[in-house]
């Protein structure tokens, strides 16, 4: 038996949880977070060649082998024209599409399917907006295990395809991912299957955070001024913001620089943490209604809610949305100012970058990282 090297606490009231099967914090519902013994500056990272390098941050056991699909170490590009274009001096694009199945999404699927196969779970569940699904889908098949994946019937065809490809059960439904969320706990419920849905399983976070070491990584071990995240669930910006907080503690970036300013992208169509942010709230109240085409910022109740107003709050950051139009036009503009093939969500990110630059709430002399969560071509019909 190998000890852990990690343990599981509530985020917001630190109770403990165990390590398998877990699910939101027995006493206060929020989400739960890995906690480890902080990782000193120099430790050796793992000679190998995707997220699991950062293996002494992760939730790995000894001589564990990881279920991966050589997710990670995605490349971050300098965009010239396109920091020009939103007038600022600096802009990284961090390329999320070049994952296994077009998103970072594959980044937290490689870690919650290892740690749920270490667990010995009879099949695996996961509601999905589309990216997340595909994801699970393709990390289930490397496993040998058996999946079923809940998706709204307009989550873009060559999303449900690959869902389709990998094997998996799927089954499209009316509604929205709140709705797939509910269908995949009674499902879970009903057959053993263990439900892998965003920051309700602790572990895909973890594999989130891995985006926060390459970032710290690929700037020689500092942060940039400004992240812009288009944010859904929010698993991507806490992963990130947890990263950073974990290098920070063992001395691998400066104590007096741990966090660069977060920038929440939402689609005007869905933007509960917007509007809570807007509000002064500390959680985001459901959105009825959603609709945006870009389908991973669909998600009308995010878990991470309280956790980002938090994360934006302490950072001096802020929330904003962009319409239908804009996301098109800024999704445009980024694909064809680069070279990479933007996801709807990431012209969102642009889109409210832009926008934050004119109203003088970006600094135009930042350095600013924008993440391309996904590819283009799986919004494509
Ligand atoms: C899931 C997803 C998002 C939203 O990420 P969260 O971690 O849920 O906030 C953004 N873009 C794409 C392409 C996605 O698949």
């Amino acid at each position: 038996m190998t000890t852990a090297s990690w343990t599981l606490r509530c985020s917001a009231c630190d109770t403990p949880a165990p390590l398998e099967r877990a699910s939101l914090c027995g006493s206060c519902g929020q989400p739960l977070f890995a906690r480890y013994a902080p990782v000193a500056r120099h430790t050796p990272l793992a000679d190998r060649w995707d997220m699991w390098r950062y293996a002494p941050f992760m939730p790995l056991l000894a001589g564990e082998s990881p279920v991966t699909l050589g997710e990670g170490l995605t490349p971050l590009i300098d965009a010239p024209a396109l920091a020009q274009a939103v007038g600022v001096r600096k802009l990284w694009i961090k390329d999320e599409a070049q994952n296994p199945t077009g998103s970072f999404k594959a980044r937290g699927m490689s870690a919650a399917v290892t740690r749920a196969r270490a667990a010995g779970v009879p099949g695996l569940v996961v509601p999905t907006a589309g990216n997340a699904g595909a994801a699970l889908a393709a990390y289930a098949a490397a496993a040998e295990m058996k999946v079923r994946v809940i998706a709204p019937r307009t989550t873009p065809r060559p999303i449900l395809d690959t869902i389709d490809a990998m094997g998996a059960e799927l089954i499209r439904i009316d509604g929205h991912i709140g709705d797939a969320g509910k269908m995949a706990l009674a499902y879970a419920a009903e057959s053993g299957y263990f439900a892998i849905s965003t920051l309700r399983e602790p572990y895909r976070v973890e594999g989130m955070k891995t985006m926060g070491f390459e970032l710290a990584e690929q700037l020689g071990w500092r942060v940039p001024d400004v992240v812009v995240y288009p944010t859904g669930g929010g698993e991507g910006t806490v992963g990130i913001w947890k990263a950073l907080q974990e290098l920070a503690a063992g001395g691998w970036i400066a104590a007096d620089r741990v966090q660069p300013q977060y920038v929440v992208a939402q689609a005007a169509g869905c933007a509960p943490i917007a509007r809570a942010f807007d509000a002064g709230a500390d959680k985001a109240e459901p959105w009825v209604d959603p609709v945006t085409h870009a389908s991973g910022l669909r998600v009308p109740s995010p878990l991470g809610d309280r956790l980002v107003l938090r994360i934006m709050r302490e950072t001096g950051g802020f929330a904003a949305t962009a319409t239908e139009d804009a996301i098109r036009e800024w999704t445009r503009v980024l694909a064809t100012a680069t070279g990479i093939d933007a996801a709807p969500e990431d012209g969102c990110a642009l889109s409210v970058l832009r926008d934050g630059v004119t109203a003088g709430r970006i600094q135009r002399d930042a350095e600013v990282v924008v993440f391309n969560t996904g590819s283009g071509a799986s919004y494509r019909a």
